[in-house]
């Protein structure tokens, strides 16, 4: 296989299996089929899909972009996207996680996203096609009824059908509840479609032979507000009773977007019932959409947080790589010495402070995605007391993921390109297409502002007795627990302090809602969710902490100097080890400090956004 610039395979199986004890669940009977070497196959298969296939079309794909046809209404997408795709299903990707009973391979949840870094690693735009494809089809899988996921679901999975999400409108984007699509219920059952839908992903394409959209609308005569929404799956061609493709349905694209990145994901403006034709199916209940698309809408927020750091992962190796073979300047220590030899810019303290920040939150991030979707499958897969708790988990962290994952995959690509200094700023090299693929991930699914606010409000503070967040602290308070005599007190302490702070902040804004204080809630929404983000991290560095450093005392001992050099050379596990447990103790004693900072700030109760009306804004006014 050719090189992996993409993802550090052996942190992958860190966090999986010596962090996550993932293997564990082969002991459970649903998974009682596969056993490691079965899962270590999957990951090996989803790292060659994505350095040999996926890859190659990152650049490509974006230069050639996705191209809409006025006469006939359709869109090209790129072509060499079609090769890898292809490759895509026929590796079985399509329904990894699916039932077999649907075509699927059943792999677990954890695995399965793992298996999603490296193919989101590797080009997440041309991985918007199948990902929304998946979506769209476990909402029939869920709420459908025998004969819709007899219609759909195989052909989805395998990749013979597309699927979509339709809910944002021209006047209708973070509120939902205004949509104006209608829907008018016909005597035979079905419903007639009539609105339009802005900013589709994937809403047209070449790639599949149908289209599948799972559209939100409001049936005449429904209540206002998000109460009132239904949800409809309208295909692009009608479905024969055997299965093979009818009528065009009166569904058509009306333009596409021209954007600063993901130029290889066609973003559609979708017309429904232009002749008063097109057709939908009711999905689940009537009135129950906002409901069902919230399935769909929450696992799709954890497949961005996933997005955001796939494009993070690959940031970070590709800075790597240039570092270390980038011959720039003289060693710091030899700045006198006329005759010194050029060094590479890893060698440079700032440019390693540039690696390890990198380095240190691609790796806690890692941890946290996994755990996320590991507890994702645990809700279903345990009962009781402990399914509810991973599902408290699940809630809490999804937008810290998110949220997290998201704007960090800005701020990483970012730091890659500072690494390169000018030539990644040049198309040349990826990392100027990687910085301008990542700040969507902040804003669709939900901008972060939204996330912040479901974490705060609905998450925390109407979450009955705080139970998710007590949750959460118990597992923290755990891996505390876990750390004494293995990490050293300082990063302990640290840890420890950061949850007493934080409980101090929920207290203050327990107050603030029992006194009716609502805007001071939602002006402080994003900086809660960004300092819980950190202490999340924190949580996930002192996890790893625990496992890495007894491995990295077995493997390193006391060796120092060019001795400690010259075995990292030459033991690759040694030099791993080591990586891991700088990686955890930079994030805990050179970025989390900085959490303290953004508590404190919440704590001093500062006002000043409250008082800032339209007005105060003049540059605005004068404009
Ligand atoms: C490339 C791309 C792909 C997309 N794919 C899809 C798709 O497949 N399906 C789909 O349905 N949609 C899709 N979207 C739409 C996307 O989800 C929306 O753009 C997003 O939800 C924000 O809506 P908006 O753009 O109307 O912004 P607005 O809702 O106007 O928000 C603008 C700003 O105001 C803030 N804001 C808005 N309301 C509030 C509030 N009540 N309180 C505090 N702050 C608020 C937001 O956080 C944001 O910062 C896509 C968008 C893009 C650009």
């Amino acid at each position: 296989m050719a090189l992996n610039p993409l993802v550090d395979t052996r942190d992958v199986r860190f966090a999986l299996f010596e962090a996550l004890e993932v293997e564990s669940l082969t002991k459970i009977p649903k998974y009682s089929a596969f056993s490691r070497d079965d899962f270590d196959s999957f990951i090996d298969l989803a790292e060659t899909i994505a350095v040999e296939q996926l890859y190659p079309t990152f650049a490509e794909g974006d230069k050639q972009g996705c191209t809409y046809v006025p006469e006939t209404k359709e869109v090209k997408i790129p072509p060499c996207y079609k090769p890898a795709l292809d490759k895509f299903y026929e590796a079985g990707f399509g329904g990894i996680d699916v039932p077999e009973e649907w075509g699927g391979m059943g792999v677990p949840q954890a695995i399965t996203w793992a298996c999603n870094e490296f193919l989101c690693a590797a080009n997440y735009p041309l991985m918007m096609y199948p990902g929304l494809t998946h979506g769209a089809a476990e909402l029939i899988e869920v709420f459908g009824t025998e004969e819709q996921k007899k219609t759909y679901l195989a052909k989805m999975f395998s990749g013979e059908w597309g699927g979509t999400m339709c809910l944002t409108e021209p006047d209708a984007g973070s509120d939902v509840g205004a949509l104006k699509t209608k829907a008018v219920k016909q005597a035979d059952g079905t419903f007639l479609i009539t609105g339009q839908k802005i900013f589709i992903s994937s809403g047209e394409n070449d790639y599949y032979k149908n289209n599948i959209h799972p559209v939100l609308a409001r049936i005449e005569g429904d209540p206002p507000g998000t109460k009132g929404i239904s949800i409809f799956i309208v295909p692009k061609f009608m479905v024969n009773k055997d299965g093979s493709l009818g009528e065009r349905n009166d569904v058509v694209c009306a333009g596409i977007e021209h954007k600063m990145g993901i130029k290889g994901s066609a973003t559609c403006t979708l017309s429904f019932g232009d002749n008063g034709k097109c057709v939908g199916y009711l999905l689940g209940e009537e009135r129950k959409g906002m409901k069902i698309m919230f399935q769909m809408m929450n696992f799709a927020r954890m497949g961005v947080g996933m997005q955001g750091q796939g494009l993070a992962s690959a940031a970070y190796m590709h800075a790597v790589t240039y570092a270390r073979n980038r011959l720039q300047g003289v060693h710091v220590t030899q700045m006198l010495n006329p005759e010194a030899k050029s060094v590479t810019i890893s060698q440079h303290p700032d440019v390693k402070r540039m690696l390890l920040w990198m380095k240190s939150h691609v790796e806690g991030q890692r941890m946290l995605c996994y755990y996320l979707y590991l507890n994702y499958e645990l809700e279903h897969l345990l009962e009781g007391d402990k399914a509810k708790e991973s599902q408290a988990l699940v809630e809490i962290l999804t937008p810290i993921e998110k949220s997290g994952c998201s704007d960090k995959a800005t701020e990483i690509a970012g730091e890659a390109m500072q690494v390169y200094g000018g030539y990644g700023f040049c198309g040349e090299y990826p990392i100027e297409q990687m910085m301008r693929n990542a700040k969507i991930t902040a804003i669709y699914e939900g901008t972060n502002g939204i996330q912040s606010m479901d974490l705060t409000m609905r998450k925390i503070l109407m979450n009955k007795e705080q139970y998710n967040y007590s949750v959460m602290k118990q597992r923290m308070m755990e891996t505390v627990q876990k750390s004494k005599g293995i990490v050293e007190d300082k990063y302990i302490e640290l840890m420890e302090k950061g949850i007493k702070k934080l409980d101090e902040v929920i207290e203050m804004m327990k107050g603030q809602m029992a006194s009716g204080k609502f805007l001071h809630l939602f002006m402080n929404a994003t900086p809660l969710q960004q300092a819980m983000y950190m202490l999340v991290m924190a949580w996930m560095h002192l996890w790893i902490l625990v496992v890495a450093q007894p491995k990295m005392k077995e493997l390193v001992g006391d060796t120092k100097g060019a001795d400690r050099d010259k075995l990292l050379k030459e033991n690759a596990e040694a030099a791993f080890y080591s990586g891991k447990v700088l990686s955890s103790q930079f994030y805990l004693g050179a970025e989390f400090p900085k959490y303290f900072g953004k508590i404190d700030a919440l704590l001093q109760g500062e006002s000043a956004i409250i008082k800032a009306s339209d007005e105060i804004f003049t540059g605005a006014l004068a404009e």
